[in-house]
């Protein structure tokens, strides 16, 4: 059944629209463009710690106590006056009592003694050094201590880990498993966090099918709103999904209004190129701020970026494969600057040795679907995960990171090094 799309207005030729014009940026700049246009979510809420993992700290964190609030042994062993170690010879000490984690000895320890301690019990007054067990040697109430040990040593001092009003996270920290335990370290049950942005999400495209239907000719499940949900949900921001859209003006506006009136970023995904259902950067250019929509990478081209009301709005292409790879070099940079993250930045690149050759045209840079691997050697391997086509989701799938080939680069000889970005964590 075909179906009409309302064309442009009378003379207006697609390629006259002003966004049409503009030329391929390059990755970086459009990242660049990217964050510099997007200003951090300021709205705060107080979650217990438990409901802290993923969520940004609003304010800096000073400690208020001293942790360790006592000087603590390190070690199971015995506790004395460093005055008491043998420079030569074999010293034998009395032992006064035990000293365990969380039940002090609460005698005092004269020379020629010692106490019996445990890891994390306070140090007895009148000792200040730990030698550990295997390193003695016991005769019923006495112990023999060899030479070779140092004053102080085995000995946790007061605040080693946070003095009281250090600083011990800056505003803007993503709260993770670390920082969790960390606050809890410092007896802070509560803590100020950024509201988590809410990005709305939805598909364009005539084709596309939602599961439990059946597919007529011509149709395809739609599933970028599924690789999109799980980014985002990875990304710990609060998801709205949409739906489908189907390719028309009206649909399209509609789907952008009710999108930037609940959400602080809308990200779709097709009709951004210059098919004649492709609305997506026509809707934006007319009733939105486009900020850009090419850029010289592959898969990728084209990608609309700008702005809908409030909200910061990214055309992802139709492509599942596009979608994915536009998200992880743009998207998540920009949710993590909006989040408010101190830490927001591309995904981090290390260097690869390549498994099998790369055939490619300077001009773009392009993002391959990698499989990277240890070699016998310990050093690591990367090959790509065969056919490249945008369509190809099963190449992500089977991917566990993207090789990442700069725009000036031309085929790539095997054993080279090249980029690659690590999808493990991030998918
Ligand atoms: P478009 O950018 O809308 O021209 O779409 C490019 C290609 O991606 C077409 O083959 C579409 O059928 C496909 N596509 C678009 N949206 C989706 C989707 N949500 N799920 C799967 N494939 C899609
Ligand atoms: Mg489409």
């Amino acid at each position: 059944m075909a179906k009409a799309h309302d064309p442009l207005p009378a003379g207006v030729d697609p390629c006259d629209l002003p966004a049409h014009g503009h030329k391929a940026l390059r990755l970086e700049e459009a990242r660049a463009r990217i964050v510099a246009d997007i200003t951090p979510i300021e709205e705060r809420e107080t979650v217990r710690i438990h409901d802290s993992l993923g969520r940004v700290l609003a304010t800096a964190v000073h400690s208020g106590v001293d942790v360790p609030s006592h000087r603590n042994s390190a070690m199971d062993g015995y506790a004395l006056a460093g005055e008491d170690l043998p420079r030569s010879g074999t010293a034998t000490v009395e032992i006064a009592g035990t000293s365990w984690a969380g039940r002090p000895y609460d005698g005092v320890v004269r020379r020629g003694q010692c106490v019996r301690i445990m890891t994390g019990a306070m140090l007895p007054d009148g000792t200040d050094t730990v030698v550990m067990q295997e390193h003695v040697r016991l005769h019923d109430a006495r112990v023999s201590i060899e030479p070779g040990h140092r004053v102080g040593q085995n000995v946790r001092p007061v605040g080693e880990d946070i003095r009281r009003g250090e600083l011990a996270l800056e505003a803007g920290t993503l709260l993770r498993p670390a920082q969790a335990g960390l606050l809890a370290s410092l007896g802070i049950g509560e803590v100020t966090v950024l509201r988590r942005p809410r990005v709305a999400i939805f598909s364009t495209g005539d084709e596309l099918r939602s599961i439990g239907d059946a597919l007529g000719p011509g149709q395809i499940y739609d599933s970028n709103r599924y690789s999109l949900h799980g980014m985002l949900t990875r990304l710990q921001v609060e998801v709205l999904d949409l739906g489908v859209v189907k390719d028309t003006r009206e649909d399209t506006l509609r789907a952008f209004q009710s999108a930037a009136e609940r959400a602080d970023a809308v990200v779709t995904s097709g009709g951004v190129s210059v098919g004649e259902a492709d609305y997506v950067t026509e809707t934006l250019e007319r009733y939105g701020q486009v900020g850009f929509w090419k850029v010289a990478m592959k898969p990728g081209k084209p990608i609309a970026f700008g702005r809908f009301g409030k909200a910061c709005f990214f055309g992802l292409p139709g492509n599942p494969v596009s979608v994915m790879v536009t998200f992880y070099q743009f998207v998540r940079e920009a949710l993590m600057v909006l989040q408010g993250r101190r830490d927001a930045g591309p995904v981090p690149t290390f260097k690869a040795k390549l498994a099998a050759p790369i055939r490619k045209a300077p001009g773009r840079t392009e993002f391959q679907r990698g499989i990277l691997a240890q070699a016998d050697d310990g050093g690591w391997t990367v090959r790509t995960t065969g056919d490249q086509g945008s369509g190809i989701l099963s190449s992500m799938s089977q991917a566990n990171c993207f090789i990442v080939l700069p725009t000036a680069t031309g085929d790539v000889a095997a054993g080279e090094l090249v980029d690659v970005q690590l999808l493990e964590g991030l998918i």
